[in-house]
């Protein structure tokens, strides 16, 4: 159907969210792991996902990945019910992957155009140069024919980004992906995250350092089982929503920018909310 541009209703000039989460309610037999949350995530955006331990955050992104049923509440894609197939890529967290997995980077990559080429049929010279281009793009075109259980942790991760940008995806949901790395690795990651932002993908990604959360992201979601608060960093971070997510586990600094720094342990608890 054709619509003129003249007669565009306003309605539809408004962005719809590449995610809409509402009353996401999600249970497990004995905890409730989410309660309640809903925030709508514009299309282009990179969030971070904060929280303690237990806080949800995996059971979030299954959730959004389609992994893990959900109890109550809907999540909406680009408006529909469901997402369009493979405009999600999902990396787990590194510890459930099975690195000995004999295949090499390259089939990693291609294996992001499976579901746009077809399973049985065999991948075009525009596959292999996108795969080839998404490697160039996340710094490991010189890795292409090693196996992937012989790269670094950090290598490995940026393979699957890699994979993300191959696939096309629009929706990038990665579980605690710096974990064990070490500082460069990390900053590798970071590098590799900005071509997926250069392609308009939004980016969900779960995290546990607040300062990378603040610098990287555009906005940050504090969890814990429900949402404490979705916005810029600097707006989230306020020490009611810390304590409010972090509870006694809490040490507040103000550093020099202004941020509130959080340490795991505390020495001196405070009562509810007082800081
Ligand atoms: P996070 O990733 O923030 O650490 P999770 O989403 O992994 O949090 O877990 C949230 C809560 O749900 C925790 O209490 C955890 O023990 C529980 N949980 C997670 N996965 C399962 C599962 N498969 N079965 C039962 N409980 C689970
Ligand atoms: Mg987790």
């Amino acid at each position: 159907m054709a619509v003129s541009s003249l007669t565009t209703p306003a309605a539809a000039t408004t962005t719809v969210p590449a995610l809409a989460i509402r009353h996401l309610t999600v249970r497990y037999r004995q905890t409730e792991a989410l309660s309640d949350v809903s925030v709508d995530i514009q299309a282009g955006e990179q969030i971070a996902i904060v929280g303690p331990n237990g806080a949800g955050k995996s059971t979030l992104l299954k959730a959004i990945a389609g992994l893990q049923p959900i109890t109550s509440g809907e999540i909406r894609f680009f408006g529909a019910e469901q997402a369009e197939p493979n405009t999600i890529a999902y990396v787990p967290q590194r510890l459930q992957v099975d690195w000995r997995f004999p295949v090499s980077v390259s089939d990693v990559v291609l294996m992001g155009r499976v579901g746009r080429i077809g399973l049985l049929r065999r991948p075009s010279r525009h596959d292999r140069l996108l795969a080839q281009r998404a490697l160039e793009r996340v710094g490991l075109a010189a890795f292409a024919n090693r196996q992937i259980g012989q790269l670094s942790g950090g290598q490995q991760q940026r393979v699957f980004l890699a994979r993300a940008l191959a696939q096309e995806a629009r929706l990038l949901l990665m579980d605690e992906p710096l974990v064990g790395l070490d500082i460069p690795s990390q900053d590798e990651i970071f590098r590799a995250l900005a071509a997926l932002r250069a392609e308009g993908v939004t980016i969900l990604t779960a995290l546990h350092d607040l300062q990378q959360a603040a610098r990287y992201f555009d906005r940050v979601m504090l969890l814990n089982r429900r949402l404490i608060a979705y916005a810029p960093a600097r707006e989230a971070f306020t020490a009611a929503n810390l304590v409010a997510t972090y509870g006694g586990h809490l040490h507040l600094l103000s550093s020099g920018d202004g941020l509130l720094t959080v340490a795991d342990t505390c020495c001196n608890p405070t009562p509810d909310g007082a800081v």
